[in-house]
């Protein structure tokens, strides 16, 4: 039985523990459509993520991954929320885990600095599992270090044209839109950026390359050929877009550690089930001390994740602006200690 006590931490509310339990619920209950088993081609791994995330926006699930004006909770995106369900799709499911964490990274900009007239032509769908979304701001020369974005869009008239290529592009080939962050030129580096919401069909955009993963989903390049783009499809200001994706990126930043940590708990609990029940030398693996010392170790790094995962989203959810430091330390670690757990 996995450990739960760390729902009763004063981190949490009443209805983020209702939310857990109702999640938990229905994974059981879908345990066989949640993993689904594409045969290493390219073709069936897309059919996978699209039927999980018509899964999930069936079950309600994708409805957390967007603000809701009408409930209590989510009118806007609670990390506490999205931190938990992360946690424990991770822990029942991998791709469940890719497909929900990605509906809400691919739309975040547009939740967080969209029109509202944008925001009422994609967001609906994003809940729904209607339409699937995209993150495009990686470049081969810009991964950390995202001022170097070299993409363009110029400006002619009422629209930009943009030019470029992102690469690692997760739901590079599914996505119905993607999120896109170009050098608009206001200013050299990062003060020079500007975000936008792009459909999947603008002419000119097209998928170049598909890439392999171990652990597999969706993932490729994306070339932009003189895409033209209405300019009432920026997200924020002319010159801020470095502001709208580290923006973003502060909200879901902590709920990749979360995902670690459910990956983590089942390990552990695998590692549980496995020592209690092989038997040698006429008892159990978990008599063995040096085995329950190595089970302990795990048990401490699953516990010190979990502290940190849900202090940075209890502190972003308290209003506190950038959890930046909260988000980079809770990932780390989680991800170290989830290494190990694996181990
Ligand atoms: C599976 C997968 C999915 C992805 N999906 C997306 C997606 O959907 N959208 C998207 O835009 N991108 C995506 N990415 C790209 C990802 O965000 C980049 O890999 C990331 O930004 C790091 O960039 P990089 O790989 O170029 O590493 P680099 O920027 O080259 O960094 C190399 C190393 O230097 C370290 N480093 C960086 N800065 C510092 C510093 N200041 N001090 C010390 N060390 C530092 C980094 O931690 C890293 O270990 C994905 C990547 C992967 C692997």
């Amino acid at each position: 039985m996995p450990d739960s006590s760390y729902l009763e931490w004063p981190f949490l509310q009443a209805s983020h523990r209702r939310l857990k339990a109702e999640l938990d619920l229905w994974c059981e209950a879908n345990s066989a459509l949640l993993e689904p088993q594409p045969e290493g081609q390219q073709a069936d791994l897309d059919a996978a993520c699209r039927g999980l995330v018509k899964l999930l926006g069936e079950g309600g699930w994708l409805v957390h991954t967007v603000p809701n004006t009408a409930d209590d909770v989510n009118q806007r995106l609670d990390v506490r929320s999205l931190c938990l369900l992360r946690e424990t799709l991770a822990y029942h499911s991998g791709l469940a885990d890719f497909c929900f964490a990605m509906q809400g990274l691919g739309s975040g900009p547009v939740s967080l600095f969209g029109s509202p007239a944008l925001r009422s032509e994609w967001l609906q769908g994003v809940a729904s599992g209607r339409n699937i979304a995209a993150f495009a701001l990686s470049e081969k020369q810009a991964g950390s270090d995202v001022s170097a974005i070299a993409t363009r869009a110029e400006r002619d008239g009422d629209h930009y044209i943009l030019n470029g290529e992102k690469t690692w592009i997760s739901n590079a080939g599914i996505a119905d839109f993607y999120t896109v962050f170009a050098r608009t030129g206001e200013a050299p580096g990062a003060r020079g950026l500007s975000a936008f919401v792009l459909a999947a069909d603008t002419p000119g955009l097209t998928v170049s390359e598909r890439i392999d993963l171990i652990a597999p989903h969706p993932l490729g390049t994306i070339v932009f050929e003189n895409c033209r783009i209405p300019a009432s499809q920026m997200l924020g200001e002319p010159g801020r877009g470095f502001q709208v994706a580290m923006a973003t990126l502060d909200v879901f930043r902590t709920t990749v550690a979360a995902a670690a940590l459910g990956f983590a708990r089942r390990a552990c609990d695998e590692t549980l089930a496995h020592v209690l029940n092989r038997e040698l030398f006429g008892a159990p693996l978990a008599d063995l001390q040096m085995t329950q010392a190595s089970v302990a170790d795990m048990a401490l790094a699953v516990d010190t994740s979990a502290l940190l995962v849900y202090r940075s989203a209890w502190a972003k959810d308290g209003g506190q602006q950038r959890v930046t430091r909260e988000a980079a330390s809770r990932l780390l670690i989680a991800q170290c200690n989830c290494l190990e757990g694996w181990v």
